[in-house]
């Protein structure tokens, strides 16, 4: 871990740099897993199973058989366990959908929106060094909730070629409709071009390594839309002289477990709250048994010791951290303060694991400073919403002239004459 002591603020830039990737040859590598997919279809996603994930499938298609099978796999704790997660992330889903508001904006002319869900959409759920199946909760329920009718997975299977029971058991609970054993770059491939058995989505989902996270960039160039770039995930924890420093310590780790590729931030005012949290975090680390990845991320990870409170939220709207984490006794006041961040967890309770599976919000979230513009995964990111308008006869005539003038200064003499034709003409069928 990197540790600053009251780092100048010229310096900072530097500290809120991300691992770098080599772009160039991932670009070049992503390329030409599209191609391959493109061009052989199954046969590609076979042949890169054996590549990339050792792993011999003969079939890339999920079976009934398969789906139904896993029902006994799993015990009934972690079915009550995922019951209640996906209670509350549609309990808070649920609450996204919106009336439709007809708005009279000029006397005849009324204008509204409606939502249509996007018919197809793919979700990635990754399954290379841990099998999340809380991702397939985060993004099957709002798909579900939009309405959209066609909801494809793709996942990378395991060594023997299966996919993790819990990912089964969640995907049929949450109505995806079909399953696919494929991962990384090939599977954005095959959901962007279809192949033999992936029918093409219009819009995929999910997080992923950077190799994910590339192939769905690349895959806008097809014309397939994506949710946003969530890849290595992210902590920015902010702790005064009342946190406590093995729950700090715990957060930290609770993401620089997720890969080698994960960057964790510490912020603090309070130099004896900041030494104990490195203890800690070392401690802690020990334990682990993914303390491997989690000691790699920790070495791309700052420990930064601050003036004042105002520094680190400044600090933090910099990095624009995919989870924050204000450790504070006086958060409210902070709140207001926070201009960039996927997802804040606020006060010595509110872990960030509790967002990652269970609370209610989504946990796809904007990573690598994203989030100054993105927002996290929620219902609307499911649903195209839909303009429409009503002028009546007299809404025209109120309006009319003011559409008159601006088509006429714009040049648009046609625009215009759809106006005045209506205008100055008696219609009998109107
Ligand atoms: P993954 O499923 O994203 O990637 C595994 C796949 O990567 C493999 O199937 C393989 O096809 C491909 N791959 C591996 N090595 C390759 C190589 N050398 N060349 C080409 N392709 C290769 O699983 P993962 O690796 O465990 O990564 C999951 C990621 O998701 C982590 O980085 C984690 O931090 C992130 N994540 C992010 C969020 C978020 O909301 N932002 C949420 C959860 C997880």
């Amino acid at each position: 871990m990197k540790i600053s002591k009251y780092p100048q603020k010229e310096t900072w830039s530097e500290l809120v740099k991300r691992p770098v990737l080599q772009r160039e040859k991932l670009t070049e590598l992503i390329a030409d897993i599209f191609n391959e997919v493109e061009k052989n279809g199954d046969q590609a996603l076979i042949d890169f199973n054996k590549k990339f994930d050792k792993v011999e499938v003969k079939n890339i298609n999920v079976s009934e058989e398969e789906i139904e099978n896993v029902e006994n796999l799993i015990s009934t704790e972690l079915k009550q366990a995922i019951q209640q997660a996906k209670d509350n992330i549609t309990k808070f889903h649920a609450s996204q959908i919106v009336e439709i508001e007809k708005v009279e904006t000029t006397k005849g002319v009324i204008c509204w929106r409606e939502n249509r869900a996007i018919e197809k959409v793919g979700i990635y759920i990754p399954g290379g060094t841990a099998p999340l199946f809380s991702t397939v909760l985060m993004l099957a329920i709002p798909a579900q909730l939009a309405g959209c009718k066609e909801i494809i997975l793709c996942t990378p299977p395991d060594k023997n070629g299966n996919i993790n029971p819990a990912i089964l058991y969640t995907a049929k609970l949450c109505g995806v409709t079909k399953i696919f054993k494929t991962g990384g770059a090939q599977a954005i491939a095959a959901m962007t071009f279809g192949t033999q058995s992936i029918p093409n989505v219009y819009k995929i989902f999910g997080p992923g390594n950077q190799f994910v996270v590339a192939a769905k960039e690349y895959a806008q160039s097809f014309g397939v839309s994506i949710d946003m770039p969530a890849g290595p995930s992210e902590v920015l924890v902010i702790a005064d002289e009342k946190a406590v420093p093995a729950f700090c310590a715990a957060d930290l780790l609770s993401q620089a477990e997720h890969g080698s590729d994960s960057q964790v931030i510490f912020l603090s005012t309070e130099e004896k709250i900041f030494n104990q949290t490195i203890e800690e975090t070392e401690k802690q680390l020990k334990e682990l048994p993914r303390n491997e990845f989690a000691g790699e991320a920790l070495k791309n990870s700052h420990f930064v010791l601050l003036k004042n409170l105002d520094e680190a939220l400044e600090f933090s709207n910099l990095y624009t951290p995919e989870h924050l984490i204000l450790a504070l006794k006086d958060y409210e006041k902070y709140i207001l303060k926070i201009q960039n961040a996927g997802s804040v967890f606020l006060g010595n309770y509110s872990c960030e694991s509790a967002g990652d599976y269970a609370s209610g919000t989504n946990h796809t979230l904007p990573t690598n400073g994203f989030a100054k513009n993105y927002s996290g995964v929620s219902l609307d990111s499911f649903v195209k919403k839909i303009t429409f308008q009503h002028l009546s006869k007299e809404g025209l005539q109120n309006l009319g002239k003011t559409i008159e003038i601006m088509a006429e200064a714009e040049g648009l003499f046609a625009h215009k004459n759809a106006v005045s034709i209506r205008l100055n003409q008696e219609n009998e069928r109107v």
